[in-house]
């Protein structure tokens, strides 16, 4: 049976990467919360791998960070390859110490730090199994069921902050719009032993046939992104290998596979951030194409400024001002939308071009010194409030 609540309580509704860091914060800034997370088993969940220094400034605040550079891998250089020969290098270093590097880490082992620090310090306030199927918008308070074990409950409740992901069930009973598209482009990607000379270096083909990426991930493996020209949806070992030979000269061997998926691109945004006692937070607010690493990153920053928020909020009055919470979407939906051009635009450096050396020269610039430093620190997700790109 799940304890029953205050109309001032706050309840997380999913604990992925988002809605668990948003509990960090909250129990950081002295607001408790609950987070209901509908799986009762942990998933192997491959999908994302960087973690930019902009979190890991935030993990630092909340006293994570140790734990997270202890288990990843730091990629410190990232080169563009044209498949024939190097066309320039951008160094992570110059960027602000002491996380001058993207840290790699597998989705998966990023979500059992979070659970285990947010499990360590509000023991009992993670429940699994547990998902929230109805909700309703009350005058002061809101009311939400929870299907849990072959039964329903019913909580009243102050807050709900829906980190439910992309396919949102706390968006949808809202009534809260999502506007976006699908993009035309499709990518495999697979873990294979690690054969390159590459070390920690993250490396990027633009090659005339489509983009391959390639990263380091624990256990001397590396992961790699290949563009396909369709949907592909059930790839095999051999294939992307031989793909990546093709582009890349590099020979993979496919039996070290360890993880394939494939997976299409899309950008979605939602209407509204806030709509009454209702917050979205992460994937459930928007949605950013992969290419470029930023989603979760996102949802964290979204989680980091609404719970400052609403911790100022609550220094006022224990009932959080409604009308402040709107200061959460006014600064967060432009991050979004300016992470979402970002995005595409790293997408579109891996498309086919028909003109040719205009890739190469464009990376020529970008890793240039007049630029070497901007761009490492827009690839880290820096000047998202300043900068007009
Ligand atoms: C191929 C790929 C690669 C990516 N690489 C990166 C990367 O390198 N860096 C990066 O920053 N981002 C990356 N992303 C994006 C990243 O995976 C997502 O942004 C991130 O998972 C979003 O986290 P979330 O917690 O908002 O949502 P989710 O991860 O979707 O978690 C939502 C949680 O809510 C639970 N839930 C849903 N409905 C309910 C309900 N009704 N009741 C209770 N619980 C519920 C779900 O079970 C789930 O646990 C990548 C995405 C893809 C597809």
């Amino acid at each position: 049976m799940i304890k029953s609540m205050k109309t001032e309580d706050v309840v997380i509704v999913g604990g992925g990467p988002v809605g668990l860091f948003m509990g960090l914060c909250l129990h950081h800034l002295g607001i408790p919360c609950t987070i209901f997370e509908k799986r009762s088993k942990i998933i192997s969940d491959t999908r994302s791998l960087g973690i930019h220094p902009v979190s890991l400034e935030l993990f630092e605040k909340m006293g994570i960070a140790e734990d997270f550079v202890n288990s990843g891998i730091q990629v410190k250089r990232g080169i563009a390859h044209n498949g024939e020969k190097e066309l320039g290098s951008i160094t992570f270093e110059g960027c602000p110490p002491p996380f001058n590097y993207v840290l790699i880490n597998p989705q998966f082992e990023t979500e059992r730090i979070l659970r285990e620090k947010f499990m360590e310090r509000c023991p009992d306030a993670l429940i699994k199994g547990a998902e929230v199927i109805a909700l309703n918008q009350e005058f002061d308070h809101i009311s939400i069921d929870i299907a849990m074990g072959g039964k329903t409950e019913s909580l009243e409740i102050g807050y709900v902050i829906g980190c439910d992901g992309k396919d949102s069930f706390v968006r949808e009973a809202s009534e809260i719009p999502f506007h976006g598209k699908r993009y035309p482009d499709t990518y495999i990607m697979g873990d294979f032993n690690d054969s390159t000379s590459f070390g920690n270096d993250g490396v990027i083909y633009l090659t005339k046939h489509g983009l391959v990426e390639s990263f380091p991930i624990p256990d001397k493996k590396r992961r790699w992104v290949v563009k396909t020209d369709e949907y592909i949806s059930e790839p095999t070992p051999e294939f992307i290998s031989q793909i990546i030979e093709q582009r890349t000269g590099n020979q993979i061997d496919h039996q070290s596979n360890s993880m394939m998926s494939a997976f299409g691109v899309q950008h979605y945004l939602a209407e509204r951030f806030v709509k009454d006692r209702v917050i979205l937070v992460g994937d459930a607010a928007h949605i950013v194409s992969p290419i470029g690493g930023q989603g979760m990153n996102l949802g964290w920053l979204d989680a980091w400024h609404l719970a400052n928020l609403m911790s100022f909020c609550r220094g006022i009055s224990k009932d959080l001002p409604i009308a402040d919470l709107f200061v959460y979407e006014s600064k967060q939906k432009p991050i979004a939308k300016k992470v979402a051009r970002r995005a595409e635009l790293n997408m579109r450096m891996g498309r086919k071009n028909k003109i040719p050396g205009f890739k190469k020269a464009i990376a020529t610039v970008v890793s240039g010194p007049a630029f070497q430093n901007k761009t490492a620190q827009l690839f880290t997700m820096r000047g998202l409030e300043s900068w007009w790109i």
